[in-house]
C-alpha cells in the first residue's frame, strides 16, 4: 500500500505542505519533507482540526480486532434502560480570558454553605448542584446536577475526539470583554463545532472599567454565534468571575440547554457495569497508581474489576470531587480511583469488566499494539487507500 506522505496528506486535507509539515513538527517534535511518511495516528489527528476523517483501508491485526470485538461487547448500552443523567461541560477560551477563575468560582458558589474554602479539589472534574428558579415563584427549586470537566485545552479535545471519545456535552466559550475574541477563542469555537458540542457563551470581565460588552458580541456575531433575537440559537451570558456577577445565569443558560436543546440526549443507564474515560493517571508515593476517570455509562463500584487503556486491576478505593470516599460513582460522575496496576493515559478508555483474565488479555493486546504503532512510527504505513471524507 501507500504510505502517507506530507504530500498526499496535504491534498486529502487542503493544507499546504509547508503550514502541514510546521503542524506536524509541532506535534512529533521531527522535521518533514514533502516526501516525508507520516504515521495514521498523527494524519488522522491533523485531518480532524479540520473536520476531516481519515479512514485506513488495511488488513487489521490480531489484536485490534480483539480490542474491537471486546469494546464492542463491553459498550453495548439497550436503549429501554437509559435514565437522564447530568450535561458534561467543558470552559474553553483565550488564555487569560478568565477560564481559571470562572471554574473556580463556580465551584465555589455551589458546595455547601460551611464547607467553602475548607474543600481540597483533589480531581480536575467535578459536580455541582445547581438550584433552578421556578419561573412562577422566582424562587430555586430543581436541583439540577452539572460535571465540569477542567481539561488541559484543546489539544486534549481534539485527540479525544480524534479516538471517538467525545466526553463533552456542551462547551461554555469565554470571552473577556477586555479583550475581545482573539485567535484562541476561534480556535475553541472550531473545536465546538467540530465535535458537534453546545456552545454557550460568556462575556466575562464585564466588571472591568475598559470592558467593551456591544463590540465583544459584535466579533461573536461575526463568527456566526447568534442569539435567538438574531436568529440563531446561542445563549449569551454576562459574567464576572472576579464578582461572581452573572455565575449564576450562566449556570442557568448551562442547565436550559441541557433540558431544551440536549433533550433525550442525555442518556446513561445507571444499573449496567461502567464504562467511560480516563481524565488523568498518575502515581503517588502513598497510594500507588491514581488515576481520574468519568463514569459515561453504569455505575462503578468499588471491587470492580477495572481495565483502563492497558492496565487494569481491582478498584482499590474511590474518592468523589470533594476528596470523600465513595462506594459507587453513577454515570457524568468524575472519580479518583486507585488499584490499577499501572499508569492509564488521559483520554484512555475504561471499562468493568466481570474477569480479570478478560482484562489481562486486553490490556496485553492493547500494550502490543501501542509497541508495534511506536515501532512503526516512521516506517511507510500500510494503508492501501485513504480516503478524505467530510
Ligand atoms: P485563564 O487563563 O483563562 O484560566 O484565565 P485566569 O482565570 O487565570 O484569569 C486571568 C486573569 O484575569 C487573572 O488575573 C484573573 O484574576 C483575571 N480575571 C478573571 N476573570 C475576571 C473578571 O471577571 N474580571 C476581571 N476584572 N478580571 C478577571
Ligand atoms: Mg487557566
Amino acid at each position: 500500500g501507500l504510505p502517507i506522505t506530507v504530500r498526499s496528506l496535504s491534498e486529502a486535507i487542503g493544507m499546504k505542505t509547508g503550514e502541514l509539515a510546521k503542524r506536524l513538527l509541532k506535534e512529533t517534535n521531527q522535521l518533514y519533507g514533502n516526501n516525508s511518511p507520516v504515521d495514521f495516528d498523527t494524519a488522522a489527528l491533523i485531518a480532524v482540526e479540520k473536520n476531516i476523517e481519515l479512514v485506513v483501508k488495511r488488513q487489521k491485526t490480531a489484536e485490534e480486532i480483539l480490542i474491537e470485538e471486546f469494546e464492542q461487547m463491553a459498550t453495548n448500552v439497550d436503549p429501554e434502560k437509559l435514565r437522564p443523567r447530568p450535561p458534561i461541560v467543558t470552559i474553553m477560551g483565550h488564555v487569560d480570558h478568565g477560564k481559571t477563575t470562572l471554574l473556580d468560582r463556580i465551584r465555589q458558589s455551589n458546595v455547601a454553605a460551611g464547607e467553602v474554602g475548607g474543600i481540597t479539589q483533589v480531581i480536575r472534574a467535578w459536580s455541582v448542584m445547581h438550584k433552578v428558579k421556578d419561573p412562577e415563584t422566582g424562587e430555586k427549586v430543581i436541583e439540577s446536577p452539572i460535571t465540569f470537566l477542567d481539561t488541559p485545552g484543546h489539544e486534549a479535545f481534539t485527540k479525544m475526539r480524534a479516538r471517538g471519545a467525545n466526553v463533552t456535552d456542551i462547551a461554555v466559550i469565554v470571552v473577556a470583554a477586555t479583550d475581545g475574541v482573539m485567535p484562541q477563542t476561534e480556535e475553541a469555537v472550531a473545536h465546538a463545532r467540530a465535535a458537534d458540542v453546545r456552545i454557550v457563551v460568556a462575556i466575562n470581565k464585564v466588571d472591568a472599567p475598559n470592558a467593551n460588552v456591544d463590540r465583544t458580541r459584535r466579533q461573536l456575531y461575526n463568527l456566526s454565534l447568534l442569539p435567538d433575537n438574531m436568529g440563531g440559537d446561542v445563549q449569551f451570558v454576562e459574567t464576572s468571575a472576579l464578582t461572581g456577577q452573572g455565575i449564576d445565569d450562566l449556570l442557568d443558560a448551562i442547565v436550559i440547554e441541557s433540558e431544551i436543546n440536549l433533550a433525550g440526549e442525555l442518556l446513561a443507564d445507571p444499573a449496567r457495569p461502567a464504562f467511560g474515560t480516563c481524565l488523568e493517571g498518575y502515581m503517588t508515593a502513598d497510594e500507588g497508581v491514581m488515576a481520574t476517570v468519568l463514569v459515561q455509562q453504569g455505575t462503578l463500584k468499588k471491587g470492580d474489576i477495572l481495565l483502563c487503556g492497558a492496565n487494569y486491576g481491582r478498584v482499590r478505593s474511590m474518592q468523589n470531587d470533594q476528596g470523600v470516599n465513595i462506594e459507587e460513582a453513577g454515570p457524568s460522575t468524575p472519580v479518583l480511583v486507585t488499584g490499577l496496576g499501572g499508569v492509564p493515559n488521559a483520554d484512555d478508555p475504561f471499562y468493568v469488566v466481570e474477569e480479570l483474565t478478560t482484562a489481562a488479555k486486553i490490556a496485553e493486546a492493547r500494550e502490543t499494539k501501542d509497541r508495534e504503532k511506536t515501532l512503526n512510527r516512521f516506517a511507510p504505513v500500510n494503508v492501501e487507500n485513504f480516503a478524505a471524507t467530510k
